[in-house]
């Protein structure tokens, strides 16, 4: 973008999974479609009801920060953030306001601000028809906020961190995070300045897609330096996002913080973190599973292409398929063979079938990781070609079955022995006089020909480079 520089700062939403509702009893079920199941007394703003703090909840986030090196509170509490909504039971939202869970950190190369915890809203359709219906199922839900810096300068970098996020609160088991149902909810707020003083922020909200998430910020930065181009004042408020028309919309004014009159909720106790025991960092720190940058870290030092390695940082079952088969095949030549394999025939298969879904498939239930080891090491071996692991891997894929056993059915174990490819060799030799003064006559290239002849009369399963030799060692 011309001579403006673009300045992004996110505010994401992710509901946490957990038994329970962040401060009740109700089930926290992102999946019931029932409207109005899992509610009680205290979800539902009874008055005289008393809520409680769901430590499950806590210590997702705690992990959350711990995982981006961010600082963890000792002292916390929660605030009333006031508001009236129908979504909103109470006529306030519980988040927290002064003292969040988590401070600072990095995550993707992005400064986060805070990460803080509060309930989700009821969910609200006005789509139905003349009248509005709400499903109070989702009131409740903890939700968990991340707050970046206004350090983002392009859209691709927004949603790289939006991605991130997601994938990291998978490895951790705090959420699906799955935007299309809702679970991770994407804010941008947007400038454009030519100076290093901000221009006019603007808030779009609403963006339930990565390529949403894309598509609105660039939008957004288009229409902010076609309106400074021709004079125009923009103003700070908050946007929506047209999925269809693919387009901005504006929605209000933006409000100011004390248009909420925050203040910490009297119901409910001050949180002194270091006095519980399963809050301790050192615990936590000590208790977090690979995280996805580290085991992008390892797979690339073992020797995979990025592209490959993100296939197995982006899918914990592909991922653990793999390191089974690493564990079963313990030599790097093998490994990375396994790897394409893997990521190209494998994956195929899986994605042309309509059974199974790609990111949570379980290959070891299609293929057993000591089946797919003994295809690989056939391969690696040159006891079978490229081209016949291809042809077993989709019957191992379909139908199952022994590697071995079905290369000999099959027909596919190169042929090795000496003898009986000579006699081949010969043959072919006798009907290629041509080729063969060529070759004589100094082009040894068309030897590959003449070794491509040898794999049609074994119907590919002559070992190539066996070929290769007698043809050499016949003509030499
Ligand atoms: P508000 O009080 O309007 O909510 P905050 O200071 O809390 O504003 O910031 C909210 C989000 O907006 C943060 O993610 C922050 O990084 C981002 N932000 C702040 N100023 C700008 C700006 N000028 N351009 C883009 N993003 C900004
Ligand atoms: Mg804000």
């Amino acid at each position: 973008m011309s001579e403006y520089k673009a300045t992004i700062g996110l505010e994401i939403h992710a509901e946490l999974k957990t038994k329970t509702k962040m401060f009740c009893n109700s089930k926290n079920d992102p999946d019931e479609k029932r409207p109005n199941v899992n509610i009680c007394p205290v979800c539902m703003a009874y008055p005289g009801t008393l809520p409680t703090v769901n430590f499950e909840a806590v210590k997702h986030v705690v992990r959350v920060g711990c995982a981006v090196n961010g600082e963890i509170a000792d002292y916390s509490e929660f605030d009333r953030k006031n508001y009236f909504y129908p979504d909103i039971p109470k006529g306030y939202q519980i988040s927290q306001y002064k003292y969040p869970l988590v401070k600072g950190g990095t995550l993707n190369g992005v400064k986060i601000t805070r990460i803080h915890l509060e309930e989700d809203t009821a969910r609200s359709s006005h789509d139905q028809g003349d009248f509005s219906l709400v499903d109070f199922n989702r009131a409740g839900v903890p939700l968990m906020e991340i707050v970046t810096e206004p350090v983002i300068h392009s859209a691709e970098d927004a949603s790289a961190f939006a991605k991130e996020l997601q994938l990291l609160l998978q490895t951790l088991g705090a959420g699906e995070a799955n935007m299309e149902k809702g679970e991770m909810r994407v804010e941008a707020n947007i400038s454009i300045s030519k100076t290093d003083k901000f221009g006019t922020k603007v808030e779009v909200k609403n963006l339930n897609s990565f390529k949403a998430v894309e598509k609105a910020i660039a939008y957004e930065l288009a229409r902010h330096e076609k309106a400074l181009e021709s004079g125009e004042k923009l103003v700070q408020e908050t946007r929506g996002w047209d999925e269809n028309k693919e387009v901005t919309f504006s929605q209000r004014a933006k409000e100011d913080s004390h248009d909420y009159r925050y203040f910490p909720d009297p119901d409910i106790p001050k949180l002194k973190l270091s006095e519980v025991l399963e809050l301790s960092q050192e615990a936590i720190k000590k208790s977090l599973p690979e995280l996805p940058w580290e085991k992008r870290e390892r797979l690339t030092k073992l020797g995979l292409k990025s592209e490959d390695a993100e296939v197995f940082v982006r899918n914990v079952n592909w991922a653990q398929y793999f390191d089974t088969v690493v564990e079963l095949l313990g030599d790097n030549k093998k490994m990375l063979l396994a790897v394409n394999y893997l990521t190209s025939d494998l994956a195929g298969l899986v994605k042309n079938d309509e059974s199974v879904v790609f990111e949570t498939v379980d290959i070891s239930t299609k293929i057993p990781a000591k089946s797919f080891s003994a295809l690989v090491t056939m391969a690696s071996d040159g006891v079978i070609s490229s081209r016949a692991t291809k042809d077993i891997l989709k019957v191992l894929y379909e139908k199952g079955g022994d590697p071995e056993e079905l290369a000999n059915k099959m027909g596919l174990m190169q042929k090795s022995d000496e003898g009986e490819l000579t006699s081949i060799v010969q043959t072919i030799i006798d009907a290629n006089s041509n080729v063969v003064a060529e070759y004589k006559g100094g082009k040894i290239s068309v030897i590959q020909f003449l070794v491509g002849q040898g794999m049609k009369a074994t119907k590919g399963s002559g070992n190539p480079a066996v070929l290769k030799s007698i043809f050499e060692k016949l003509l030499g």
